[in-house]
């Protein structure tokens, strides 16, 4: 039996001075009806909790731990620029080295701004696309989530889901009025809307494969109808790759579907394990932002040297051959093995799967948008959950987040995993 006194000493004393003991709504485990894990360290696909307890690792830091925890090489990049000093707010060597590697990894990628989080890169290209075409109106689909800035946060994926808070207090009606929410992968929907106010749309903003309501994969012709609609009324088409970039396919979602969008979001693996974010697009969209145009953008951390190391050092390794090959072939496995066992005692359960990225909806599906994916049995959820990390399997702590296979998980590592499933599935009954 695994015992947390360390983690519930500390989850006490966060408890009372950091709102809800944590710094990311999610990690709390609420949903699940469980107490948060304190971390002490991780190594490849192993996490280990402040009690010395042992799991196998699926969150991934939420996406961008692709090559596991604590890679030689992405440390040893760390270790060397730490030494050339932390923070210079001036532009340095490795900004323009890990700008040239986005723009080549994502070609239609021409220029690239360097930020700090997922959340500013989404906001920052809404801004940029807003005064690129001098419109207010934007449209997202439900269940999508790109980060907190105000007008994003309207039938949002992620925290936002697991947590039921209906957008959220705080954000002024003023500051959504111009955000539109339509269910993801109903092109009959975007179509019609485009139709009636194409020319008042700035910017069409998704997750070309949507993780952040568990796993949806876009239906065929979906991004085609996005990519269409928006070229005819000239409105920007920002592809939030925060989390397939550099995930799904070293090119991102756009390579692996084929659509070349306007603007395109980085984050979580871009930065190699430390707080980066990008934007990126087209020269003419592009040069808009300051001080090259009249948007304004700015971070006093941007571009931070050893956030920058991390990034390229990790970014290196994944174009060695062979690389994601090997990880859909881990990937695959999981997803499998886990839609075997669930059939064998009749659990219904939905299982995606697009690279790396796997979800496991506990619903007959089919799930194709938020509607869907809110039909599945969250109290089983809950159960499966703690009753997997009770096992040593440390999952997502929410029905509405994909599980993230790395470079570091072997088979060993699934199949321990699909057998712990199998006695859980089991007991779920
Ligand atoms: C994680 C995520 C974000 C937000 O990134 P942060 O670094 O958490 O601000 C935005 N969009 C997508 C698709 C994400 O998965």
């Amino acid at each position: 039996m695994r015992g947390y006194p360390k983690s519930k000493a500390l989850f006490e004393r966060a408890a009372a001075i950091i709102p809800g003991g944590v710094n990311s709504p999610v990690r709390a485990c609420r949903s699940v009806g469980a107490d948060p894990l304190f971390i002490e360290r991780a190594e490849g696909a192993i996490i280990i909790d402040a009690d010395g307890n042992q799991y196998i690792d699926y969150v991934g830091s939420w996406g961008p731990m692709i090559l596991g925890h604590g890679h030689p090489g992405v440390i040893a990049a760390i270790e060397k620029t730490l030494k050339r000093g932390t923070s210079f707010g001036a532009p340095a060597d490795l900004e323009v080295t890990l700008a040239e590697m986005i723009i080549k990894a994502v070609p239609s990628v021409e220029m690239v701004r360097m930020v700090n989080s997922g959340t500013e890169a989404t906001m920052s290209a809404i801004r940029a696309a807003r005064g690129f075409t001098g419109r207010d109106l934007i449209i997202k689909f439900d269940g999508c989530y790109h980060g907190h800035a105000d007008m994003l946060l309207v039938d949002a994926g992620s925290g936002v889901a697991t947590m039921g808070i209906p957008g959220s207090a705080g954000v002024p009606a003023a500051a959504i009025e111009h955000t539109m929410s339509l269910p993801y992968n109903d092109m009959n929907a975007f179509t019609s809307v485009m139709t009636r106010s194409g020319d008042k749309v700035a910017a069409v903003i998704v997750e070309p494969v949507a993780g952040n309501m568990g796993l949806v994969p876009p239906k065929e012709g979906f991004l085609d109808a996005l990519r269409a609609g928006t070229q005819k009324y000239g409105s920007v088409l920002i592809f939030d790759e925060v989390m397939t970039g550099f995930r799904v396919a070293y090119g991102g979602a756009q390579s692996l579907y084929g659509i070349c969008p306007d603007m395109t979001c980085f984050g979580k693996i871009v930065g190699g394990g430390l707080p980066v974010g990008a934007y990126g697009g087209t020269k003419a969209i592009m040069s808009c932002v300051a001080p090259s145009g009249p948007v304004y953008q700015a971070g006093t951390l941007s571009g931070n040297p050893i956030a920058m190391a991390a990034g390229i050092a990790a970014l290196t390794e994944l174009q060695k051959p062979g690389f994601y090959e090997h990880l859909d072939q881990t990937a695959s496995r999981l997803a499998e093995g886990l839609g075997r066992t669930a059939k064998n005692v009749a659990i219904p359960l939905t299982i995606h799967r697009v690279g790396s990225m796997v979800g496991a909806f506990f619903t007959p599906g089919p799930v194709n948008d938020y509607a869907d994916a809110k039909t599945s049995d969250l109290e089983r959820f809950s159960k499966y959950f703690r009753k997997m990390r009770g096992k040593g399997v440390y999952l997502p702590p929410s029905q509405f987040e994909a599980l993230f296979v790395s470079a570091a998980h072997t088979d060993d590592h699934i199949d321990a995993t699909i057998r712990a499933a199998e006695t859980v599935f089991a007991e779920l009954g």
